[in-house]
């Protein structure tokens, strides 16, 4: 059986992890990435940590405009479809390069799988909303993480075959904990819990001047909290567009640190007191590490984290953000809505028991 997994951006890549590992007992496991990360803090290390081999084929589809960079890599994507008969594709989450597999795949008539489907924040204005719907809508086996997730594709009258198997963090997560050997408290100088860790990537919080205003002035009066922040690229470039990374670089309390390794970021979102983001991922891992998340976006596509009161919604209101780092009170949940960390063995069973023969 030959098997194509398509990844091109960090969540992406941690998802793979696991896949290959359980993926190559039963195919042979072709790997591509498509370029779209291409910093080393971005791709190599979580290669190199996560032990997985480097990818067969890179397409060095770089920074463009999301149609271009989804053009060229349908493009480059295609050549490879035609010279190996794959018997299945398999794509990962939301990203440009999860659209740009699930579209060629189809048009190669080669059956796609989809890790992480039926997500919705019903928030079109998302790119990723559009990329995990489409895909979805491709795939023939829709691998869902949650039963949110199965009511959400069984809503939309989906024509693959739909299956929860729980959601692939789990795993990851416990595995992590376990061989964690992260030294990055001691290099950044840093206490447990006397810190709050921030992220920001999502293009409707970075780019948009007045957003990046409104952050650097709710960072500015939480002057009596250490916020550590590392930066993703798309985030730095438009500060730096704009002339405001010295004014977050100015605020005492707040420390900007590269993007980091798998294993260093679990290190310090496991040890913080609370999480500030607007990533999907660390909002369910957030509530797997039992740490209280504070979500700057008005909708996620995560929404039994705050059902089970691990995740506050919050926008990119400061008023509300302040409250919610002085106040909030979470609860600690032991819901398991993630399932019980056999995702990634239980997705090789049903391509096991769908492919055999091929
Ligand atoms: N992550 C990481 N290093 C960082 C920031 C995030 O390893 O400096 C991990 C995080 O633990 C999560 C994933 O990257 O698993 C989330 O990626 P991102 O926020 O870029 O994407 P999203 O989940 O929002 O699609």
């Amino acid at each position: 059986m030959k098997i194509v997994s398509i990844v091109g951006a960090r969540p992406n890549f941690i998802k793979l992890a696991p896949i290959h590992s359980s993926i190559r007992e039963i195919a042979e496991h072709t790997i591509i990435h498509t370029g779209q990360h291409y910093d080393y803090n971005l791709f190599k290390i979580f290669f190199s940590e996560l032990s997985i081999p480097f990818p067969d084929y890179d397409l060095e589809v770089g920074s463009e405009t999301a149609s271009r960079q989804i053009a060229q890599m349908i493009d480059k994507l295609d050549d490879i479809f035609t010279k190996n008969k794959f018997d299945l594709a398999i794509v990962y989450g939301d990203t440009n390069s999860t659209l740009a597999g699930a579209i060629t795949a189809n048009k190669s008539e080669i059956k796609l799988a989809h890790v992480e489907s039926g997500l919705r924040s019903f928030d079109k204005n998302m790119p990723e909303e559009i990329n995990r719907t489409i895909t979805d809508h491709l795939s023939d086996f829709l691998f869902a993480p949650t039963d949110n997730a199965v009511i959400n594709l069984k809503r939309e009258n989906i024509g693959g075959k739909t299956y929860n198997t729980g959601d692939i963090s789990v795993e990851i997560i416990e595995k992590v904990k376990i061989h964690n050997k992260s030294k990055i408290l001691e290099k950044l100088d840093l206490q447990s819990l006397e810190y709050i860790l921030l992220t920001m990537h999502r293009a409707e919080n970075t780019n948009i001047t007045e957003n990046l205003l409104t952050l650097i002035y709710t960072l500015e009066k939480l002057k009596e909290y250490k916020i550590i922040f590392p930066i993703h690229p798309r985030t730095l470039s438009f500060l730096k567009k704009n002339s405001l990374l010295e004014k977050i670089e100015e605020l005492p309390n707040v420390q900007i640190i590269d993007p980091l390794g798998y294993l260093d970021f679990i290190c310090l979102m496991k040890n913080s007191s609370k999480i500030i983001t607007d990533s999907g991922g660390i909002q369910k891992e957030a509530f797997l590490l039992k740490v209280p998340c504070i979500t700057i976006r008005k909708n996620t596509e995560w929404i039994e984290t705050v059902e089970y009161g691990g995740n506050l919604l919050t926008g990119l209101d400061p008023d509300k953000i302040i409250h919610a780092v002085k106040n909030w009170i979470p609860i600690k949940s032991n819901e398991k809505f993630l399932g019980n960390g056999k995702t990634s063995e239980t997705i090789k069973e049903i391509i096991y028991q769908n492919l055999k023969g091929n």
